[in-house]
């Protein structure tokens, strides 16, 4: 391995010193490769790109656009959450916490699924908290895959982090297809998907990056599939809460199902604290301790004062609930208003962060490079879905752009002014 010392700490900027720094990488053998090519981020050239939301972030800080691109809240969440955080801090909740969450949190966990869903959970055995939606789904697919053949079936497009994971387990990625403008999976692709070769089917409800949701047919399907093939299904519900038309319904409701399901989820969405990092999985004891298995040597644990404030978040009124899926969609309803008005074709999300415009009625062939140029042109960044689909199926996704609703009114309204530009 060549040297790695001061080439690269000097400057990476110049040429030979970049192309130094590409042959050093390259020369490291190891799972990362895989892992990076998985997520699509291994250039023609060999060289390692940031994740799409890393690289919209630093663009939009360097032009100073609005940030529609990377999904968090520019505003803080409930001020009672907050505070149970900060009491836990100055009260000494600075050490470790138990390696599968503190009780309280874990129990407020399974009052919750009990409250919102009917699912009854042991908290003492059917739930773990993680450190994040994130680390619950490595660990669950790190647990559960790894044998030679193994496939896992996610629709696409799909979050970033599934094929990152999945590749870095070495197990193969299938898709099913969502296709514009509902994005609703297809009966017949997902049977040609699950075989018995499927170890695992992961489902994103609601969907990022569409906005959209599942519909019992297709739930009910998905458990038969597995079932069938013996499968397990692991869901993200990271956007539980940030529904518009219709209660969420958790895949581990249906008959049949929650013998063979986990079920993901996280505080960062509902309480508007993506920085902390409080995830959570649940389902049958003998699931939750093969992902336990892997996880405690992933992170161990992580954010002990956080857990409390989110236990403290899990048990707000109805009306905290109700409150934020209100808002949300007033947001969507504008972010939706604005981009009509711009010239795009709109598929209205029923729940999520996301809203996923076409950008074709504008003269655009290629989102990528229109997401690159939009904070030039409007001021304003946003993610091309092609940063969520395997390059085969690029071509499809060509023209759509996902644009986040998660941001102030007067934020949404600024970069609606500045989007009407462009037509
Ligand atoms: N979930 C966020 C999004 O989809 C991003 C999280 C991240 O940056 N990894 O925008």
């Amino acid at each position: 391995m060549p040297g790695m010392g001061p080439d690269y700490a000097i400057s990476l900027s110049g040429p030979r010193t970049v192309a130094l720094y590409r042959e050093a990488m390259r020369q490291i053998p190891g799972a990362w490769h895989r892992t990076a090519a998985g997520a699509g981020l291994v250039g023609s050239d060999g060289s390692i790109h940031p994740t799409i939301f890393a690289e919209m972030s630093a663009l939009a800080a360097r032009t100073g656009a609005i940030n529609l691109g990377q999904g968090f809240p520019d505003e803080d969440g409930p001020s009672e959450v907050l505070e149970v955080a900060r009491a836990a801090i100055a009260n000494g909740v600075n050490q470790y916490p138990p390696g599968r969450g503190i009780p309280d949190l874990r129990a407020s966990i399974a009052e919750h699924q009990q409250r919102f869903y009917g699912l009854r959970l042991d908290p003492e055995r059917d739930v773990i908290v993680t450190a994040g939606a994130t680390e619950a789904l490595a660990a669950a697919l790190l647990a559960l895959l790894g044998e030679p053949d193994d496939e896992i079936v996610v629709l696409e497009p799909f979050y970033d982090s599934y094929a990152a994971v999945a590749a870095l387990a070495g197990a193969r990625l299938v898709t099913v297809p969502l296709r514009w403008p509902d994005f609703r999976p297809d009966l017949d692709d997902l049977r040609a998907a699950v075989t018995d070769r499927t170890r695992v089917i992961l489902v994103n409800d609601p969907h990022n990056p569409t906005g959209a949701m599942l519909d019992d047919e297709i739930r009910d399907e998905i458990v038969r599939l597995a079932d069938r093939h013996d499968a397990v299904i692991v869901t993200d519900e990271v956007y539980e809460h940030l529904v518009f038309d219709r209660p969420h319904v958790p895949i581990a409701t249906r008959p049949g199902a929650w013998e063979r399901t986990l079920t993901i989820s996280s505080g960062g969405k509902t309480f508007s604290t993506t920085g902390w990092k409080i995830g959570w999985i649940s389902g049958p004891a003998p699931l939750v301790d093969a992902v336990l298995a892997v996880k405690q040597f992933l992170t161990y644990v992580n954010g002990s004062p956080f857990q409390p404030a989110i236990a403290t978040g899990l048990r707000l009124d109805d009306a905290f609930f109700s409150g934020i899926a209100g808002a949300l969609r007033t947001k969507r309803d504008l972010l939706g208003a604005g981009l009509r008005t711009a010239g795009f074709e709109v598929s209205t999300p029923a729940g999520s962060y996301f809203t996923v415009a076409d950008a074709r009625p504008l003269g655009v062939t290629d989102a990528a490079a229109f997401c690159r140029a939009l904070p030039e042109r409007a001021g304003v960044v946003a993610i091309p879905l092609t940063a969520f689909v395997t390059p085969g199926r690029r071509p499809d996704y060509a023209t759509l752009v996902r644009f986040a609703a998660c941001k102030r009114v007067d934020v949404l309204e600024e970069a609606a002014s500045r989007l009407s530009a462009l037509g």
